[in-house]
């Protein structure tokens, strides 16, 4: 995978919510779970993960919906951004709301058995039923 030396950095589309991530990723990859698509209007989702202590929030006000017991999905009040699936101790950015997405490959696929039958795989990646974690 692909590492930036600099911290990580990203935001929502109007600009009102910035964000910093320090250090390393945990990991990377794709969801293909209803909730995902659904939070997210997209076939799949690409996510990159962070410890809540390496993450900064910058500016803004994230909202959060708990789409599960303890489960979170952050956006932008105001323009709609979806930008986490997150709990206490891990954040998952979604790799489109970086300011330098080419710099974190997925790694793998998860909840492959809900991906939607028209969206073609053209790697060789991991493809897992459930979640990694
Ligand atoms: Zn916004
Ligand atoms: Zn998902």
């Amino acid at each position: 995978m692909a590492q930036e030396k600099q911290n990580t950095s990203g935001g929502c589309l109007c600009g009102a919510i910035r964000y910093t991530a320090a250090g390393e990723p945990k990991g990377s990859g794709y969801c293909h779970c209803q909730t995902c698509r659904h939070h997210t209007g997209a076939p799949v989702v690409a996510f990159v993960v962070f410890s809540a202590e390496q993450v900064s929030w910058l500016t803004g006000h994230r909202r959060r919906y708990e789409s599960s017991r303890g489960k979170f999905r952050a956006f932008c009040n105001n323009c709609g951004t979806s930008l986490t699936f997150e709990d206490d101790e891990l954040i998952e950015f979604h790799i489109s709301t970086l300011d330098s997405p080419n710099n974190y490959l997925p790694n793998e696929h998860t909840h492959y058995v809900d991906k939607i039958s028209w969206f073609e795989l053209a790697d060789s990646l991991p493809r897992y039923h459930g979640s990694i974690e």
